[in-house]
């Protein structure tokens, strides 16, 4: 399975990707914006994307995705620190699939791609 990991943290980065390789997936594509992840979609398939980035944030990110014909479909989880009820609600609407919150545990997110992913 093709991942793309979307953070401008690039610590954060390697965290995510690191557990997604001990869960067994080691495919993993970083972007650290939405606009640089657009250039990298082809055969993604499962996103795991920020929420607040410089360029283009993770929402916008997501909007824009969701109106691809190729990508459209593609699940998306959407990790932040954004955990407020409003916010998690936007992002559901905008077309996000899952939500998890930081700090998150590696047994938290690797359950969240699994769900994801079947
Ligand atoms: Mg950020």
């Amino acid at each position: 399975m093709k991942i793309l990991v979307v953070d401008d943290s690039a610590t954060m980065r390697r965290i995510i990707t690191k557990n997604l390789n001990s869960a067994g997936y080691d495919d993993i594509t970083e972007a650290e914006n939405g606009e640089e992840a657009l250039g990298k979609l082809e055969g993604i398939q499962l996103i795991l994307t920020d929420w607040n980035m410089p360029v283009m944030d993770g929402l916008t990110f997501v909007k824009t995705v969701r109106t691809m014909d190729a990508y459209k479909d593609v699940p998306i989880m959407m990790i932040t620190s954004q955990a407020a009820k409003k916010e998690v609600i936007e992002a559901l609407k905008n077309g996000v699939n899952d939500y998890l919150v930081k700090p998150f545990t590696a047994g938290t997110i690797a359950e969240k791609v699994k769900g994801l992913a079947e």
